[in-house]
């Protein structure tokens, strides 16, 4: 092979080394993405797993505050009929759907179960009716 034959070659040589540079510089960029990403893609899960958690915490919290609610329903419901109270606004709203604002204690029949169970204790011990207790 002559030198200027030789000579001619060099130009491929070089593209071809700037080509290997330039894969071997995509190669490494693309390594990064990848790195980077895996990062994202684990810190991305870990949030995941918290808001799950946290959907979860929510859900339960609400569902208990629902069972407290209907608690509270129920014993407001059962103590105005121990009472012969509206169970909606005890006699506080004029404009109360269930009794117009009439409803205060005595307003209706008294349930005789729920007054025995939950005042009538209360005036045995306010006024010293059941003597036989102490
Ligand atoms: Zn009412």
């Amino acid at each position: 092979m002559s030198r200027k034959s030789l000579n001619s070659n060099v130009p491929i040589v070089e593209k071809s080394h700037a080509r290997i540079q330039a894969s071997e510089k995509d190669r490494k960029e693309q390594a990064e993405v990848i790195r980077r990403l895996t990062i994202q893609n684990v810190k991305m899960l870990k949030q995941v797993a918290a808001l799950k958690e946290q959907a979860t915490s929510e859900k339960n919290k609400s569902a208990q505050q629902q069972i407290e609610i209907d608690l509270m329903k129920h014993r407001n419901t059962n103590l105005s009929e121990a009472l012969g109270s509206c169970h909606i606004c005890w006699g506080d709203d004029n404009e109360c759907p269930n009794c117009k604002g009439k409803g205060i204690a005595g307003w209706q029949a008294v349930n005789k179960r729920y007054f025995n169970i939950y005042i009538l204790p209360c005036l045995e011990v306010m006024y010293e009716f059941n003597n036989s207790k102490k």
